[in-house]
């Protein structure tokens, strides 16, 4: 069964295909949405963000469909930067640094990663959906090498590690992107 992932990014296709080899699923490739995707992400929310990558990708596809929208929530900014995660600032060092220094003054420090995934059907209809979660807190430097984005700063609930110290397997075991993943291959098991 082929799915059409909405993203033009080649790596998080290779990625979520990595993860299911490994889960030893052969049955499933996710592959690239066709020429022409390209959506305006402007829900209020990652679930409606989702859905729209997936519509977008769905329209041109007519296939099996799986969007996912993902970012870093702050309790003490107000959820902040949310959605806006991926445009907090020009580049992911000024993005962490615009975090740290917001979060300076303050004593909360709790976070969360959030990915919300939504699969369509062929007929273009919501045949699942799920939000991974993965808690942490922000530390006040960034430390670790590995990862992207905000990992630096996100001091894994229950571990002594950022996001950014741990191997990419250990990241893959307990990351809000797998958590939702999981969902949905749980899901896409029950039809296939
Ligand atoms: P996307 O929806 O997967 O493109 O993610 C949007 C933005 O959220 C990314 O550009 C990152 O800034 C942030 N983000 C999402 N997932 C992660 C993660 O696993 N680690 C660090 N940052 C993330």
């Amino acid at each position: 069964m082929k799915i059409v992932l909405a993203s033009s990014n080649k790596h998080k296709v290779q990625e979520i295909n990595d993860i299911i080899k490994s889960k030893g699923i052969s049955s499933i490739e996710f592959i690239l949405p066709p020429k022409g995707f390209n959506p305006v992400e402007d829900g209020v929310n990652f679930e409606e963000n989702s859905y729209i990558k997936a519509r977008a990708a769905w329209e041109i596809s007519k296939t099996w469909v799986l969007a996912d929208d993902s970012g870093l929530c702050i309790d003490a900014l107000g959820g902040k930067p949310g959605i806006y995660s991926a445009r907090y600032a020009e580049t992911p060092a000024l993005r962490i640094e615009r975090v740290l220094n917001e979060m300076d003054e303050k004593e909360d420090r709790a976070a969360h990663f959030t990915c919300d995934m939504t699969l369509l059907n062929p007929k273009g209809e919501v045949a699942f959906k799920h939000e991974g979660r993965c808690e942490g807190t922000i530390i006040r430097e960034a430390r670790g090498q590995n990862g992207f984005g905000y990992d630096p700063i996100f001091l894994v609930k229950g571990d002594t590690r950022t996001m950014a110290e741990l191997s990419e397997d250990e990241k893959n075991q307990i990351s809000h992107r797998s958590i939702a993943l999981n969902a949905v291959l749980d899901y896409l098991k029950t039809i296939i």
